[in-house]
Formats: C-alpha cells, sequence, structure tokens
C-alpha cells in the first residue's frame, strides 16, 4: 500500500482534547455547553449515529439530550418541540436527525430551527451564508472532510477537485467549501456521462453517494487525494464508496471506513457546537 491512511479517528480524537479544555473554560465563565438533538422514528441507522453524537458530547463534557418523538409525529407537532429548545436559553445547538419520516417535510423543519441554534449548518440562512462565501455555520461532513485534507497538507489552491454525489447535506456545500479554498471544482451525479473520465483527472476525489465500490482503482489520478464518504453496509460489514485496497496502492492519500469520515463529522458537530454556545 502506497497512500497516506487519514485517520479520522485519530483526528477527531486529538480535537475532543481541545474541545474539552475548551469546555472546561466555557464552565469557568458560567456557560454550560448544550446540545439537543431530535429523533423523530426508529430508523435504526439514525439510532446508531445519534447514540454516537450522545457519546461524544459526554466525553467532550457537552450536555446532550435527545428528544424522541413518535413516528406519526405531526409537522406541527415537531415545530412546537423545535420551538420550545429555540426558546430555552439553555440549549446552545439543536440538531434534527435525519432523515425524517416520510410524511415529514426536513427543509421547513431544519428551517424552524433557529439559525444561530444550528450546529448541522442546513438551515437556508445559514446555506445561503456559505454560498455567497460569507463567515457561517460549516455543515459538519464537508467541514470534518476540509479539516483533515489541511491537516496532511494537501495543496488546495488551484487543485481540480472532484465531488461525486450532489445532497444538500455533504456534496453540494463540500464543492462550495473548495471552492471557497479555490480548487477548481467539478460536480459529478447520478445522470453525470462518463464518471471514470472525469474522476480521473482529479487531484482530490470525494465519493459521497452510498454506492460499495463504486469508486475503483482505474477511476483515480496517480497521486490523489481520495476521500470515501459513504457508509455501506455489505455482508453485515462496513465499507465505504471506494475500492479501499486497490485505489491505496494508486492514491497518495486515502481515508478508511470506518475511521475516517465519520468520527470527523462527529468531531465538526462538536466544533460547532462550542461556537453556539461561544455566541450565546
Ligand atoms: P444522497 O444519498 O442524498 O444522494 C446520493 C448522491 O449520489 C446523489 O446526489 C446522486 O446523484 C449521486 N449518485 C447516485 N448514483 C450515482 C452514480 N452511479 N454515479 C454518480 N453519482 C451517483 O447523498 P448523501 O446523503 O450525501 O449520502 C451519500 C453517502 O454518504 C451515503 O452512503 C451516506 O450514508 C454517507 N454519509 C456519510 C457521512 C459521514 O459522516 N461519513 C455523512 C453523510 C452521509
Amino acid at each position: 500500500m502506497s497512500a497516506v491512511i487519514l485517520s479520522g479517528k485519530d483526528m477527531a480524537a486529538e480535537l475532543l482534547e481541545q474541545q474539552s479544555a475548551r469546555v472546561d473554560t466555557l464552565r469557568l465563565n458560567g456557560i454550560h455547553p448544550a446540545l439537543a438533538v431530535i429523533m423523530v422514528g426508529e430508523d435504526p441507522a439514525s439510532a446508531i449515529y445519534v447514540r454516537n453524537k450522545e457519546r461524544a458530547c459526554a466525553k467532550a463534557g457537552i450536555a446532550s439530550q435527545v428528544i424522541r418523538l413518535p413516528e406519526h409525529t405531526t409537522q406541527e407537532e415537531l415545530h412546537a418541540r423545535i420551538e420550545e429548545l429555540n426558546e430555552d436559553p439553555l440549549v446552545h445547538g439543536i440538531l434534527i436527525q435525519l432523515p425524517l419520516p416520510k410524511h415529514l417535510n426536513e427543509t421547513a423543519a431544519l428551517t424552524w430551527v433557529r439559525a444561530s441554534k444550528d450546529v448541522d449548518g442546513f438551515h437556508v440562512i445559514n446555506a445561503g451564508h456559505l454560498l455567497q462565501g460569507h463567515p457561517t455555520v460549516l455543515p459538519c461532513t464537508p467541514q470534518g472532510i476540509l479539516y483533515m485534507l489541511k491537516k496532511a497538507h494537501v495543496p488546495l489552491e488551484g487543485a481540480h477537485a472532484v465531488v461525486v454525489g450532489r445532497s444538500n447535506i455533504v456534496g453540494k456545500p463540500l464543492a462550495l467549501l473548495l471552492l471557497g479554498e479555490n480548487c477548481t471544482v467539478t460536480l459529478c451525479h447520478s445522470r453525470t456521462r462518463d464518471l471514470a473520465s472525469v474522476t480521473r483527472q482529479a487531484d482530490i476525489l470525494v465519493a459521497a453517494v452510498g454506492r460499495p465500490r463504486l469508486i475503483t482503482a482505474d477511476m483515480v489520478k496517480p497521486g490523489a487525494a481520495v476521500i470515501d464518504v459513504g457508509i455501506n453496509r455489505v455482508d453485515g460489514k462496513l465499507c465505504g464508496d471506494v475500492d479501499f485496497d486497490a485505489v491505496a496502492e494508486r492514491a497518495a492519500y486515502i481515508t478508511p471506513v470506518p475511521g475516517g469520515v465519520g468520527p470527523m463529522t462527529v468531531a465538526m458537530l462538536l466544533e460547532n457546537t462550542l461556537e453556539a454556545a461561544c455566541r450565546a
């Protein structure tokens, strides 16, 4: 294997120490950082993600509460619960665990969260600031990816970054963040023609699709930095969107799954919660 493995697990552990120290300082100033997570229904994957977030908060000394609402919760009931948290001065960050059950309008719910308490960066106001290149709260996964690239000193300015996947939570905001770092950005999706011919041009290649081993070694430029966002389960085992072993022979940097982007997403949630607590 030739690629350097970018361990999100290690980077997140290092960040956690700094975050714990920040919590101590905030507490000395009478501020007890607190996150509220709303989960509607019982999606098993969401339950695991929420548990990971609770554990990470506990390690950092951030108070967290999970509000579990039944599957049949109405939009009005959800908004009423969000409103209570908006008004609660002891809650600094609010996170709506996605996906919501099909009958609920996600955009409406995300926008009901007060923008200053939006620790996911999904509120339209915060997304608009990102679009315009203004400082704002950044979505956790893209922010974590940028952190990893910078930490590894991967050159960004002028690099060709190819992002595969155009979701509002990963692909689109990441494309904007990389543009802000003066990358030349190409955003690919399910209708992209000849995906391999595009990915082969990438100095930085990000896969955020949710298809096991979509990115094979022949789709990667030698020496590229390859970031694997995908979380898939094959035969009971977690894997990403990148054919890890073969691509690691060709890339200069690669993130593993698990232990890559996932822990950094949680680390950035803590970071955003601490920022929200400081602002409050
Ligand atoms: P999504 O599931 O909303 O959408 C998938 C995207 O992939 C779409 O934009 C679609 O156009 C594109 N796509 C589908 N098939 C394609 C193909 N054959 N070629 C090119 N593009 C194709 O996206 P999401 O919510 O960003 O999730 C993507 C993956 O990332 C999932 O596996 C998800 O579990 C994972 N994820 C991981 C983290 C983390 O912290 N590690 C965070 C968020 C999402």
